[in-house]
């Protein structure tokens, strides 16, 4: 299963905490709308609500007053074909000899399976399929054995992916990012206490301040007074694996992720589109709301007779496309979703801004809309370079089957979608403008390559498997 998700972790002083994580989920709700859920404690018990739906359906006023306490957790969760069941909703929750434990998890493991296989000849049983119950039954395993930072750390050297994790154990809020930091975890102080969050645009809204990224491979204590917070860094790393689509697609503009406002990485990477690829048109406009931020870089870069404009209209009503099951009710979808604006294009030579071309859906139709419309030309810019690998890293990211540039060249997609040109950024650029050497990026999507041992395919760099904390021998031990 690939999870997408936001998450968040807050410990306060005060008693209400379900409100501000309900305020953080609504931040986070780009990252994941198939289900919502917060669980709190208040000292003596956990309180929990989950639903499927957006965060405005899943909690009603009564809901937010029955999670009392000053410490808890929420998730977001994305949609992925195939895995709509309120059994993945998550937080997932736990209780055992040592107390209970709830657990919030974005990304996603590439060894569940094996632990899966270890945990259930134990004597574990499991009730989803996710990978997020097999982390919080190794953590409730090893919290009989070990203090809290050792059972994390144990459980650390036993799970290999991706995740940003924000635990509860009884009432202590806690966070773990993954040693490479492929998912993004940030921490931040809010009135009355601290939060952990998946992007820094959740603190924004409860109006508090990012104090920092989480490091790779680091786990963060919040105080249970909300008075501070404790940092461990449990594993070293020397070389990280931070996903470049978190920038380049997923996250909030607004967000700050691994010291970088995304918006201004997007501007950087239109920018560079301009330098690399630029071609005078009458119009340079963006695909909704994907390609905003890059358009505007790309024309800020260009000559100043080359105009910038809205000629696509979104109806913010239609769900993101990549929902629908079916290839079939994708494209009716994106006719849905998008509709032309006449006079901007009616007559003119159009360049088109995308950030990223996956299945190509949605290029195809919009090159057609602007044509219907008028365009007498229509070129497209794409901020992320081809996509030809599937994303085993929680990003829904299609098949290889289904990815349009797997198996084509840029002409030969170019001719499917019917531009008059396409091109796309290189991946210098994009490590460039991220301020990052592309060896510090998770780039598999692009390159192939992944930074994690995946069966079947090719790793870019020696395989980092963690070597402590082996499975326990028995039930005791
Ligand atoms: P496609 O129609 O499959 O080529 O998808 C490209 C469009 O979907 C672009 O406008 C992107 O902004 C958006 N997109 C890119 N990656 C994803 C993803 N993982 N999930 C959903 N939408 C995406």
């Amino acid at each position: 299963m690939r999870d997408k998700c936001g998450v968040v972790g807050i410990s306060t002083a005060a008693d209400d905490v379900a409100r501000p994580i309900y305020y953080a989920l609504y931040a986070l709700q780009h990252r994941g709308q198939e289900s919502a859920g917060i669980v709190t404690h208040d000292g003596f018990q956990q309180h929990s609500h989950i639903a499927m739906g957006l965060v405005g359906e899943a909690f009603d006023e009564a809901d937010l007053v029955g999670l009392g306490g000053a410490a808890g957790i929420g998730h977001v969760r994305y949609p992925t074909a195939g895995s709509v069941e309120k059994s993945c909703a998550q937080p997932f929750t736990v209780s055992f000899k040592n107390g209970s434990l709830a657990l919030c998890h974005n990304g996603n493991l590439v060894n569940a399976g094996e632990l899966r296989g270890d945990l259930e000849s134990l004597g574990h049983a499991f009730t989803s399929d996710g990978d997020t119950e097999v982390i919080a039954h190794d953590l409730a395993r090893n919290l009989l054995r070990a203090d809290l930072v050792r059972a994390v750390k144990r459980t650390m050297g036993r799970i290999h992916g991706s995740y940003s994790l924000t635990i509860m154990h009884d009432d202590t809020v806690l966070g773990v990012r993954d040693p490479e930091g492929n998912r993004p975890l940030c921490i931040g102080k809010v009135d009355d206490g601290y939060i952990l969050c998946s992007e820094s645009a959740a603190i924004d809204t409860l109006g508090g301040e990012l104090i920092r990224d989480v490091c790779p491979g680091e786990l963060i204590v919040l105080e249970d007074d909300g008075t501070g917070f404790e940092s461990y860094q449990l594993i070293e790393t020397d070389r990280t694996a931070h996903c470049f689509f978190e920038w380049v697609y997923f996250a909030r503009p607004d967000s700050i992720i691994d010291e970088k406002l995304v918006y201004e990485v997007r501007r950087e990477i239109g920018r560079s589109l301009w330098e690399e690829s630029g071609i005078e048109t009458d119009v340079v406009m963006p695909v909704p709301d994907s390609g905003r931020a890059f358009a505007s870089g790309y024309v800020e870069a260009a000559p100043d007779t080359v105009e910038f404009a809205e000629g696509l209209m979104k109806n913010r009503y239609v769900g993101r496309t990549f929902i629908m099951p079916t290839q079939d009710e994708r494209e009716r979808a994106v006719r849905l979703k998008h509709n032309p604006i006449k006079s901007t294009v009616a007559g003119r030579t159009v360049t088109l801004v995308d950030d990223s071309i996956v299945r190509g859906t949605t290029s195809d139709q919009l090159v057609a809309v602007l044509r219907a419309a008028g365009a007498q030309e229509v070129h497209m810019r794409i901020g992320a370079p081809p996509i030809i690998a599937p994303c085993y890293m929680g990003i829904d990211m299609a098949t290889r089957d289904e990815l349009i540039a797997t198996d084509r060249t840029i002409e030969e997609i170019r001719d499917v979608i019917g531009a008059d040109s396409l091109k796309y950024i290189s991946a210098g650029a994009v490590a460039k403008a991220i301020c990052k050497d592309s060896s510090a990026l998770c780039m598999a999507c692009i390159t192939g390559e992944y930074p994690y041992d995946i069966d079947g395919e090719q790793t870019d760099r020696p395989v980092t498997r963690p070597t402590i904390g082996e499975p326990p021998a028995s039930a005791d031990d």
